[in-house]
This record gives structure tokens, C-alpha cells and sequence, in this order.
């Protein structure tokens, strides 16, 4: 038996867009352990895609933003899960980041329903498929005050909010509840925030060990999360950061603004 013991069990995975997706290094991850994997896409368009990267795995489609696709979900799964992550998250940056306050209602309540909401709506209708004892986790960003992120971040804070209350609410059934606050990575959703190349690049220098996160660090985790190693980690945000968050005050970055003050 593996360390992670995940072997025979079944994971419902969403949010592979493509290899670089934070859920792609994941269920590559608990494949390698044993585990059984079932996907779910966004659209039609990416069922063939996904098939060619998990040819022996059942894929399906479920745009989180239509409450038909969630509702059908048990039906379309069927088998029983013991893990679920929900790697996924949407806000429209057509118009560029603008000062909060300036975000439009229906660009918010769209990003709220899909990249917030989304998680406790879907681990709704799983329902009886998640037996006793198994556990959930979510992507979350490692500062929701980050401005980089604009009116994302504040949603990711509903997020993450919502992690306590749904290990509460599920607690009977044994089953936990986490987030990971992943420092920023290279995929196709933060290609999609503007600037996003440039906070990336600074970022580098605020870890501690001057290199950015790796995609396969937050999988990592993921897959410990999802695996009974981590039964004492109930109901809360792991931070990974590579330290990025203790090091407001990076020395270097420092110095190197007071050089180009003078
Ligand atoms: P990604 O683009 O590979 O994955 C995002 C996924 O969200 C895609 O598969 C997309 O299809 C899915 N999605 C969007 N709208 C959807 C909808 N309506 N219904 C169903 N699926 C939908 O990017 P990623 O970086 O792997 O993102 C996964 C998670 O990681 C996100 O929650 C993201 O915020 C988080 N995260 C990313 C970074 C980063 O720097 N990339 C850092 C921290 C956290």
C-alpha cells in the first residue's frame, strides 16, 4: 500500500482545461496512486481532448453555470466518490481590471455563481455518491487581497468562507472540507487576468526561494487533501506559497525601489 492509500478509490474531478490545469497535474497525480478518476468539462468541445488525456476514464459534461448540468450529475456519475476537487473559476476581464468599485452586478453575480457558489452547489448534488468519510477541496488564490486578481479576489474570499460552513454542514457524514491558497502558476485561467505576466514575475521574488510555485506542488497537496493522510485538516485554507506571503518586506525588492528613488 502507498503512503497516500488512494488506490481503488473514485475522484470527481473538474476544471481540466488542458495539460497545464491545476485538476490535469492533480488526477495525474492520484492516477499514478491507484486511483479512479472521472472528469467533468465545461463544454462538448473539450470531451474529445480530455479523452485523449484520460482515455480510460469516463468523462462528462457539467457547465457549472446551469443548474441542469449540476442536477444531472448523480445520474451521469453513479458510482460512489470518495473525493471530489473543483479546480475551476471564471471572471470576465474583458474590460481590463477597474477599480472595484466600478465592477459591473452581472459580472459579479457570474463570477460568484461559477467560480464561489459553484463548489457547494455541486457538492449538493453529489449528495448520497460521497460516502462517509471522504473529502473535498477547492482552488483558492494565496491572497484574496491581491489586487492583481481584481474582483476575483473578493469572490475567492466567498470561497473560501463557504469551506467551514459546507465541513459543518457535512460533518455527519465524516466528510472534510479544505481550500489551497496557491500562489501564482502558469495555466490558461491566469493568462486570462490582465497584467497577469507581470504580477507573475514579481511574485518570483517574493517567495522565499526566488522561484515561482509549480503546478505540480499544488497538485501535490490537492492529492494529500483528498487522501486520508490528511484526516486531522478539516474546514480551513492551506496556504501554498512558496512563502510568497511572509515576505512583504522582501529586501531585495526593497532595495532595489530605493535605488530607483535616487
Ligand atoms: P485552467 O484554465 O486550466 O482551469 C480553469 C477551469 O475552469 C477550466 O477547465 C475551465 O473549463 C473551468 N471553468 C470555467 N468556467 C466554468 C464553468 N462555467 N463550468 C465548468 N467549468 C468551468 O486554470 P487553473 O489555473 O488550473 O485553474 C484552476 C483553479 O486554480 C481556479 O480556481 C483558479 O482560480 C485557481 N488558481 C489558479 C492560479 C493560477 O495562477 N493559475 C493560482 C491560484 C489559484
Amino acid at each position: 500500500m502507498s503512503f497516500l492509500n488512494l488506490s481503488g478509490k473514485t475522484f470527481f474531478i473538474q476544471g481540466v482545461a488542458n495539460k497545464k490545469s491545476v485538476a490535469y497535474v492533480t488526477a495525474k497525480t492520484i492516477l499514478a496512486e491507484g486511483a479512479i478518476c472521472v472528469f467533468a468539462v465545461q463544454k462538448d468541445e473539450q470531451m474529445a481532448a480530455i479523452k485523449i488525456l484520460f482515455p480510460d476514464s469516463q468523462v462528462i459534461v457539467c457547465d457549472v453555470s446551469k443548474k441542469e448540468d449540476i442536477s444531472r450529475l448523480p445520474e451521469l456519475i453513479k458510482t460512489p466518490i470518495h473525493g471530489y476537487l473543483h479546480s475551476l473559476a471564471f471572471a470576465d476581464f474583458s474590460e481590463g481590471v477597474k477599480p472595484f468599485h466600478e465592477t459591473k452586478r452581472e459580472h459579479y453575480l457570474e463570477a460568484a455563481q461559477i467560480s464561489a457558489f459553484s463548489f457547494t452547489e455541486v457538492t449538493n448534488a453529489l449528495g448520497d455518491l460521497l460516502v462517509e468519510g471522504a473529502s473535498i477541496a477547492t482552488i483558492s488564490i494565496s491572497s484574496t487581497r491581491a489586487t492583481a486578481y481584481g474582483y476575483l479576489g473578493p469572490i475567492k474570499a466567498m470561497l473560501e468562507a463557504s469551506v467551514p460552513f459546507l465541513a459543518k454542514s457535512l460533518s455527519e457524514k465524516k466528510i472534510r472540507v479544505n481550500a489551497i491558497g496557491a500562489g501564482p502558476l502558469k495555466t490558461s485561467a491566469s493568462a486570462g487576468i490582465p497584467d497577469y505576466v507581470d504580477n507573475y514575475l514579481y511574485s518570483e521574488e517574493l517567495t522565499l526561494r526566488k522561484e515561482n510555485l509549480h503546478t505540480q506542488e499544488v497538485a501535490n497537496t490537492a492529492a494529500f487533501l483528498l487522501s486520508d493522510r490528511s484526516s486531522g485538516i478539516n474546514a480551513t485554507t492551506l496556504i501554498v506559497d512558496a512563502g510568497m506571503s511572509a515576505n512583504y518586506f522582501d529586501q531585495t525588492i526593497v532595495k532595489g525601489f530605493i535605488r530607483n528613488r535616487e
